[in-house]
Order: structure tokens, then C-alpha cells, then sequence
């Protein structure tokens, strides 16, 4: 076997470690081209993305309908900037409420679309505040938002602010006030924490970058009661969590709770261009009222388009079923590696954080290992490793790389 590091894909890493900024830290495979749950690289070797891009690629790179949407858009119109309507952004209003509505505490529902997942958050926030002040009456700039330890939701400023992992907050202060952090699944922190200045919770309902960690069974419940009692908004970070990932359309829908909002990024893109959403009750998203948020980009055409495509493809539950099915596969043979090379298991779906016996490396070394075997996953903090494979994955692949991580934990 060829090391790696050969030929065209040294070149390309060479290019990136000399001429970009070295926020990232990739593994040394250089995808050039990819179909389904499958990249290959420049130099023609074949991996199973077993990460998706985060999530942002759950329906597979370049799923036929969604590569259908974006080139008959591409052909016809790709920007006009909301100073204008256009003949996409209606239809994807329309029918993502459609979709997120179910989940949600109120029945009408509006759609507020952003490009990035941060925005999604950013526009969250705002709205949670401008809500607190205009309608529920907290004296101004005395609005909290109530966060958790070990929270994900992107890079602004304003949201490392109330990140609690030194790497994305360390010295880029001074940091936006009015947030408290309190302890992830904790229900009587959330209690002590709350008070007639809490405007809103921000909760990943399963949090992704931590770990992919499952709050206990009653929590979210507890969150729902505590945000109704005290009247602050629910706000349910659905960016990695949402779309089919966990084997229903979002991630709430487990637990039996129904935020007020819902924020949704990541493969609402499907893997072709950023697209984001605050999905939630008219009494909220109708606080903004023209010129008072806004973005050049945020539901443009071809975005539009896309998130159409999306959100069709969710509709009748076929790949929630199969996040289900293949997810009890994946997570039955993980489980029989726990004391064989794994420590433990979490997830819901086909979604799974595994954490590694430290003896047999870090979290890098065995994703190193399984790229050198032909599948991609990604390390999330020290020894734990994230799989998320897109929801289009044949059951047989899926198994196959499970053979690869047995493999490298018997190495
Ligand atoms: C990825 C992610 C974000 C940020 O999305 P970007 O598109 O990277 O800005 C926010 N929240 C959660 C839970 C995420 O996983």
C-alpha cells in the first residue's frame, strides 16, 4: 500500500500548509471528486465519508435531485438580494414551515433564512432579545440568554463569547455580555438560573461537537416546562442535530418536546451552498420588522432552490426510516466493541460519538488509521471520534467500515 502522503496530494497539502491560514488541521487526504457516501482523491484512492461534512451532506455529495434543483436554477436565475422578490423563496418558505411545524410549540410558523449555521444562531439571539424587550417587557439591556457547558454553535464573537472550550474563545475578548453558562442536563441549574430577565435557552437537543451527547430522558422536558413558567423562549439548535440525521426530522421530536424556535443549517444546504433558517411562531420572527436584520445572501435563488429540494426530500420520512435502520446497525456493532478497544458509545440514528481506550491512541491517530483504510471520520476532543455517515449509505459499506474500525482497535 501507498503511503498517504504521495505525489498529487503532497503537492495539494503543501500548497494549503504554505498559502492558508492553519485554522484547520485536516487529515492528509485530498478529495477531488465524490458520489453518494463515497470521495476519491487526487490520486484516484476511494474513502467512505463517514463524517458527511459535519451533517452537512446527509442526503450523500451530489444526491441527483438536489444536483437537478441547483443546475436548472444555476440556468435560470442565481441572485436578486431580497430588495426583490423571486420565484423560489416563497415556495421554500411555505413548505419549510410546512415541515418544521410539527415540531414546534406554536401552530402558525414563519421562516427567517440566513446563509451559515452561526448566522442562524446570530439571528436567534437577536431575535430572542428584541422579543424579550418588545413583548414579554424586560428593562432594556437587561436581556440573558441561559447557554450550556459545552455548547457548539459556531465562531462569531458574540457566540465564542459563551463558548466554555478555551480553543474557540481564548483571546478574543472582550466578549459580548448577557449570557450564563449553566451545566449541560442539569434541570435544577436551569431552575436556579432563570429569572424574569431569561429572554431564552439556547440547547443543542443532542450536542454534536461535544461529543454527540444525549441529555437524560426527562431534560428537555424540564427545559420546556422551566422556559414556559418563567416565559422565555425555547431555542432548540437543530443545525447538526436536524433533517433525518437521528433517525427523525429533528432531534426534539425523541424527547417529545416543541421549542419555540428552531435553528437549521448544515444539510438544509444539501451539500451544495450554505443555507440556514430561524424556523419558530409569528410572535417572535414577527418582532424584525424592514431593515432591522437582514443578509445579501440569505435566501437567494439558488439557495432557495436547493433548501426546496431539502426539505422535499424529507417529507414523506423515507431517509428518517433509513437514519433508523441503519443506525440500529451501526450502534449494534459498536456496542459490542465497548471493552474491546472502545470505552463507550452515544447516539441517536446514524449519528454516534465513540470514545477510544486512550491506550490504542488518540482520537486523530485511529481517524489517521481508518483514512489509511480507506474511511473518513473526524476526532471531536481527545479520544472521542464522531461518525455521521450520509443518510444514503448502503448497509454493506456501512458495515464494511465498521470492519475497518474493528481493525484498528485490534491493532
Ligand atoms: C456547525 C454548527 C453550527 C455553526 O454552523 P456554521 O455553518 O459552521 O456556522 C451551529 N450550531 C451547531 C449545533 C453546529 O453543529
Amino acid at each position: 500500500m501507498t503511503a498517504l502522503h504521495e505525489s498529487l496530494a503532497e503537492h495539494h497539502i503543501e500548497l494549503a500548509e504554505r498559502y492558508a491560514a492553519h485554522n484547520y488541521h485536516p487529515l492528509p487526504v485530498v478529495v477531488s471528486a465524490a458520489d453518494g457516501a463515497w470521495v476519491t482523491d487526487v490520486d484516484g484512492r476511494r474513502y467512505l465519508d463517514c463524517l458527511a461534512g459535519y451533517s452537512a451532506l446527509n442526503f450523500g455529495h451530489r444526491h441527483p435531485k438536489i444536483l437537478a434543483a441547483a443546475h436548472s436554477q444555476l440556468d435560470r436565475l442565481t441572485l436578486t438580494s431580497r430588495a426583490f422578490h423571486h420565484d423560489q423563496f416563497g415556495p421554500f418558505m411555505q413548505e419549510l414551515a410546512a415541515l418544521a411545524a410539527p415540531a414546534l410549540a406554536s401552530d402558525e410558523v414563519m421562516v427567517l433564512p440566513m446563509n451559515t449555521g452561526a448566522e442562524a444562531v446570530e439571528t436567534g439571539l437577536k431575535l430572542a432579545r428584541k422579543w424579550g424587550y418588545e413583548v414579554k417587557g424586560v428593562p432594556d439591556g437587561e436581556a440573558t440568554i441561559i447557554v450550556m457547558s459545552g455548547n457548539f454553535h459556531g465562531r462569531t464573537t458574540t457566540i465564542v463569547s459563551f463558548s466554555d472550550d478555551p480553543d474557540a474563545r481564548d483571546s478574543y475578548g472582550p466578549y459580548t455580555p448577557g449570557f450564563k453558562i449553566v451545566p449541560y442536563g442539569d434541570s435544577a441549574a436551569l431552575a436556579a438560573a432563570m429569572d424574569a430577565t431569561t429572554v431564552a435557552v439556547l440547547i443543542e437537543p443532542i450536542q454534536g461537537e461535544a461529543g454527540v451527547l444525549v441529555p437524560p430522558a426527562e431534560y428537555l422536558a424540564d427545559v420546556r416546562r422551566l422556559c414556559s413558567e418563567h416565559g422565555a423562549l425555547f431555542i432548540a439548535d437543530e443545525i447538526q442535530s436536524g433533517l433525518g440525521r437521528t433517525g427523525r426530522t429533528f432531534a426534539c421530536e425523541h424527547f417529545g418536546v416543541k421549542p419555540d424556535l428552531m435553528l437549521l443549517g448544515k444539510a438544509l444546504g444539501g451539500g451544495v451552498v450554505p443555507v440556514s433558517a430561524v424556523v419558530g411562531s409569528p410572535d417572535v420572527l414577527g418582532v424584525v420588522k424592514p431593515g432591522q436584520h437582514g443578509s445579501t445572501f440569505g435566501g437567494n435563488p439558488l439557495a432557495c432552490a436547493v433548501g426546496l429540494s431539502v426539505v422535499r426530500l424529507l417529507a414523506d420520512g423515507t431517509y428518517q426510516a433509513r437514519a433508523r435502520e441503519l443506525g440500529a446497525l451501526m450502534h449494534g456493532r459498536l456496542q459490542s466493541l465497548v471493552g474491546r478497544g472502545l470505552h463507550g458509545v452515544r447516539g441517536v440514528g446514524l449519528w454516534a460519538g465513540i470514545d477510544i481506550d486512550p491506550a490504542l491512541g488518540t482520537g486523530r491517530e485511529v481517524c489517521a488509521a481508518l483514512a489509511e483504510r480507506g474511511v473518513l471520520a473526524k476526532d471531536t476532543h481527545g479520544s472521542t471520534i464522531r461518525l455521521a455517515p450520509p443518510l444514503v449509505i448502503e448497509p454493506a459499506d456501512l458495515d464494511w467500515a465498521i470492519d475497518q474500525l474493528v481493525a484498528v482497535l485490534a491493532r
